[in-house]
């Protein structure tokens, strides 16, 4: 999911609808926007759908004035997949001290044993979201004020959270011990806001002032600024190694490196491990583009756009149904014929989950005359389920959870087939010497299985570590 939030500019809700209009690869099936205004007080709305065709209609936008909001958009990783419009987010809570609005990107991993307490003690749930968990929580907080309450709630909560929230005043953000899922903070004018991502406050022409750090709340208003307080245990951090492979935004900037560049080393230490003789390097569009280009410049061997993508379809793998993942390969990318034909192809992609964008690619650049297919892959094997806030399927339907490269290679039917190692990954994103196996720096439990927070939930569901 995406989050991000504003205060301190007129209107905030049209920068807010910008922002999530920018952060729309992070989830595309609906989203939602809260604002608060001194006179009109809290007002909000929820959608299915993609942010351009809600949030520009004059009509919508007019019943969310003032100069505080927050929104996001969802990808459904827990609660109902192909959600009831109750799911969509920002969840709004009535407190004796005032309303509050929350917006979670990332995934509670004690969601179900909270819940059973919360609903036990007479809480009523209006979704199936496990970030609702958040407002009931807060409600039976004895502390005084709002962030209080809501610090009271995250101790709690176990797993990843980014929160975007506000009051009546203020604009809060915080994010999980672990940092697991990003958050920034920027400056518009007077303004201050609160993004996944960096590429969503160019869009609305403001200047990323820093990164919240893991563990770290941050509670914003007007005239007094960021107040900023570390109300968890210190742990090391763990950031998602896959919003560098896949998930965020080229654009965008995390740790201060540019996500391209990091892709682009990606594919360059991809071709160092898993040198091959070929005559084209394609990247499968556009998730592997970046670090295709950097595996043809590290090879010499030419790049081309051997398959081409319908600009009009979003990221199937976010769809919800299996079926429509089967269909959206073929909707959303076609193969160049003319480039492809008697070649020896080097497929860049940058991850195999359950290997239908690999099988069905490998079918249409053979149709289209290619002489060899070789496959190259941006990431390790995902050969475990992130419980974290992406959606990978259950560990039965992950290509890597039960055959080993070979038998990848040998299912796909391709020439070759090859991963880079963790170690490569690691160098790629900036550790000079790989990945500390005592402490790993970062979140890696799709492909390492090693979970930094233990996910009980699904232990209780039965599934094994
Ligand atoms: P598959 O077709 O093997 O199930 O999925 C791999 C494709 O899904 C890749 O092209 C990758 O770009 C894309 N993808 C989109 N979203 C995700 C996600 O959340 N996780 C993973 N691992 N891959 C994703
Ligand atoms: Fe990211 Fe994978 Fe960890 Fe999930 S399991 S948070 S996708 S690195
Ligand atoms: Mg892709």
């Amino acid at each position: 999911c995406g989050v991000f939030g504003v205060v301190g500019v007129a209107d905030a809700a049209n920068f807010v609808a910008l922002g999530l209009h920018a952060l729309q690869h992070r989830g595309q099936e609906a989203g939602g926007i809260v604002s608060h205004d001194p006179v009109q007080g809290f007002n909000s709305a929820r959608r299915f759908g993609y942010v351009r065709d809600n949030f520009t209609s004059q009509s919508l936008m007019q019943t969310l004035p003032g100069p505080l909001a927050i929104g996001h958009v969802r990808y459904s990783t827990a609660g109902s997949k192909g959600a009831a419009i109750r799911d969509v987010q920002p969840f709004f809570g009535e407190f004796a001290m005032g309303g509050a609005a929350i917006a979670h990107n990332g995934n509670i991993t004690n969601a179900n044993a909270l819940r059973r307490e919360l609903i036990e003690r007479g809480s009523i749930f209006q979704s199936s979201s496990d970030s609702e968990c958040i407002i009931h929580l807060m409600a039976r907080s004895l502390q005084r004020n709002i962030p209080e309450r809501m610090e009271d709630a995250l101790k709690r909560v176990e797993g990843a959270f980014s929160v975007v929230a506000m009051t009546r005043t203020k604009l809060i953000g915080v994010r999980d011990p672990l940092g697991v899922r990003p958050l920034v903070l920027g400056k518009v004018g007077d303004g201050w806001v609160l993004s996944s991502e960096t590429c969503a406050l160019d869009i609305i022409g403001a200047e990323l002032v820093r990164e919240i750090e893991p563990g770290e709340m941050v509670v914003i208003t007007d005239n007094e600024g960021v107040q900023s307080h570390f109300p968890f245990r210190r742990q090391p951090s763990k950031f998602c190694i896959f919003e560098h492979v896949y998930f965020s935004r080229p654009d965008s900037i995390i740790g201060g490196r540019s996500v391209y560049e990091t892709r682009r080393q990606i594919g360059v230490e991809l071709a160092r491990e898993t040198p091959v003789e070929a005559d084209l390097v394609c990247p499968v569009p556009d998730s592997g583009t970046p670090a295709a280009i950097g595996f043809a410049h590290e090879s010499g061997i030419p790049f081309g756009m051997g398959i081409i993508r319908n600009q009009y379809m979003g990221r199937t793998f976010i769809e919800p149904t299996e079926q429509i993942r089967n269909m959206g390969v073929r909707l959303k990318l076609n193969v160049n014929r003319a480039l492809i034909r008697g070649k020896r192809v080097v497929l860049v992609d940058d991850s195999v989950v359950r290997g239908t964008t690999s099988r069905k690619i490998k079918e249409m650049i053979l149709d289209a005359g290619a002489a060899e297919v070789h496959f190259r892959i941006a990431s390790p094997p995902t050969a475990w389920p992130c419980f974290y806030g992406v959606d990978t399927p259950q560990r039965e339907k992950l290509l890597a959870a039960t055959m080993t490269e070979d038998e990848m290679r040998e299912h796909l039917a391709v020439d070759s087939l090859k991963f880079i190692s963790l170690d490569g990954l690691y160098r790629a994103v900036g550790e000079a010497s790989g990945r500390d196996k005592s402490c790993p720096q970062y979140c890696d439990a799709c492909f390492s299985g090693e979970y930094p927070v233990t996910p009980s939930d699904m232990i209780e569901k039965g599934f094994q570590l």
